[in-house]
């Protein structure tokens, strides 16, 4: 069997993979606030874990891992939302709920075996909270439940490394004056009449954000499991403050052995985030035509614990090579194992750009038909099998085309704008740069060359007109 090797979060070191029971593996990933599209940001914990996943299917069986994540359905943003559009919360996280099952289904993402909407959950999230008044780690105040810190200030912060007294530190928050510490958080909190509610023993409210992984995670995995994963902005508060909940919950467990963690996905070196506004969803990019398997391709070719820059540039090469891969793979059975290269570099704490290094030297040494089904085998660890989008073929081509003709106009600009310089009238190149900005297209000029590159906005059907 191959041995699994992972980062733990909480030990700060590699660490051999040795699942609590090989019969039944199990993994809880946070998932998404369901308010709006998914941005590509968004996108990388779901292909991250998507890889794991899969891995963990292939070494112990597809039947032996149970892989959950949840949707949050119950926020403020969701509230402010509702609040902006005059619509129903429910058509909201109904839709956007959906939305994101449809653009992570583009990008290659299997379906998780369970995936827990938050306010199904609400009697359990009573419960635990309960049972954390009980044994003395929460309080009532005002209204609020609050998890008391100092309960626990023994372990409290040690996945993130910071001790409460750094932690407070650091806060630059108001703090609300019925916390007994400043770091105290919100297990459950009042609800006016036009905000969600539900009845509790503490009137009519809803839960603080991070009770809900740690009631969903328990009812559906039990009290302890192998891997718990997200983003790493998610570590702290909110999986200082699960560890928290549950380990004060359910003593008798150990919640999660293993905590991964994925870099963020930035754009010009800074995080890509709503906040930000430096943000684009994965529908405006499947929308523009480029597979969602090549956007997953770009998103493998960076090991997860790296900060990834998306590049378009780096789109067009994922495009030609997966369409030389496609041609070799099609028309091939499926029946072969996958290369062990390929699944000891997964192994490795998910190397997936080794992974697509050994798949670039197999596809060169690939002569035969069986070298060719063992390719295929190996995409589909990786979730690049062939089967899962159609058009592939039209959208590599048109995209190819595109490229092509990009090429063309950056060869006609500068041909153009050498004779500008003679007759000393840029109207010419002016209309040109108008019009190509109007297609989404940035035109970069330097003093030997112009490069010209699909921007976020990019629109092909405008490029036609262009000669
Ligand atoms: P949110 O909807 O902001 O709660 O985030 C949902 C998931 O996306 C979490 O696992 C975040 O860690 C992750 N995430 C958000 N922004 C990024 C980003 N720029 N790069 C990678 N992951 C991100
Ligand atoms: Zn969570």
């Amino acid at each position: 069997m191959t041995t699994i090797k992972l980062h733990n979060t909480k030990t700060r070191k590699k660490e051999v993979f040795t699942p609590l029971d090989p019969e039944n593996v199990r993994m809880y990933v946070c998932g998404p606030t369901v308010y709006d599209r998914a941005h590509l940001g968004n996108a990388r914990p779901v292909v991250v874990f998507d890889v794991l996943y899969r891995l963990l299917r292939h070494v112990y069986g597809p039947d032996h891992v149970t892989y959950v994540r949840n949707f949050t359905d119950v926020d403020d943003k969701i509230n402010a939302r509702a609040a902006e559009t005059g619509r129903a919360i429910s058509d909201i996280t109904a839709e956007t709920t959906q939305w994101f099952l449809d653009d992570m289904g583009a990008l290659g993402a299997l379906e998780p075996d369970h995936m827990p909407r938050a306010t199904q959950y609400i009697p359990q999230m009573v419960e635990m909270i309960e049972a954390l008044i009980a044994k003395g780690h929460a309080y009532e105040a005002e209204g609020h439940v609050l998890f008391a810190v100092d309960s626990w200030r023994e372990k409290y912060g040690k996945l993130s490394g910071r001790s409460i007294d750094d932690m407070i530190a650091g806060a630059r928050v108001e703090v609300a004056p019925y916390k007994k510490n400043p770091m105290d958080f919100v297990l459950w909190k009042p609800s006016t009449d036009d905000l969600p509610g539900w009845d509790s023993p503490w009137g009519r409210g809803r839960p603080g954000w991070h009770i809900e992984c740690s009631a969903m995670s328990y009812e559906l995995l039990g009290e302890s499991f192998d891997i718990h994963g997200g983003g790493n902005d998610l570590m702290f508060p909110h999986h200082e403050n699960e560890i928290a909940q549950s380990c004060c919950a359910h003593p008798e467990g150990s919640f999660a052995k293993m905590w991964l963690h994925n870099e963020m996905l930035q754009v010009e070196g800074k995080k890509m985030s709503k906040s930000l506004g430096n943000f684009f969803t994965v529908r405006d990019l499947l929308d523009q035509g480029i597979p969602g398997e090549v956007i997953r391709f770009v998103f493998l070719s960076t090991h997860y614990r790296k900060p990834m820059d998306w590049t378009a540039e780096k789109a067009r090469e994922a495009k030609d090579t997966l369409w030389k891969w496609r041609q070799l793979t099609d028309g091939s059975e499926r029946h072969r194992r996958p290369h062990l290269e390929v699944l000891e570099a997964l192994a490795d704490d998910l190397n997936t750009p080794l992974a697509l290094s050994v798949l670039h030297k197999k596809f060169k040494e690939a002569n035969t038909n069986e070298d060719a089904s063992r390719f295929l085998a190996t995409l589909e660890v990786l979730g690049l099998g062939r089967n899962w989008r159609d058009g592939f073929q039209n959208a590599v081509e048109d995209a190819i085309e595109t490229v092509n003709h990009l090429k063309l106009l950056e060869k006609r600009m500068e041909a153009m704008r050498r004779e500008a310089m003679q007759s000393k009238d840029f109207s010419e190149v002016d209309q040109m740069k108008a019009a190509l900005s109007e297609a989404g297209v940035e035109v970069r000029m330097s003093k030997s060359d112009v490069k010209l590159i699909q921007g976020a906005n990019f629109d092909p059907a405008k490029l036609e007109s262009l000669k």
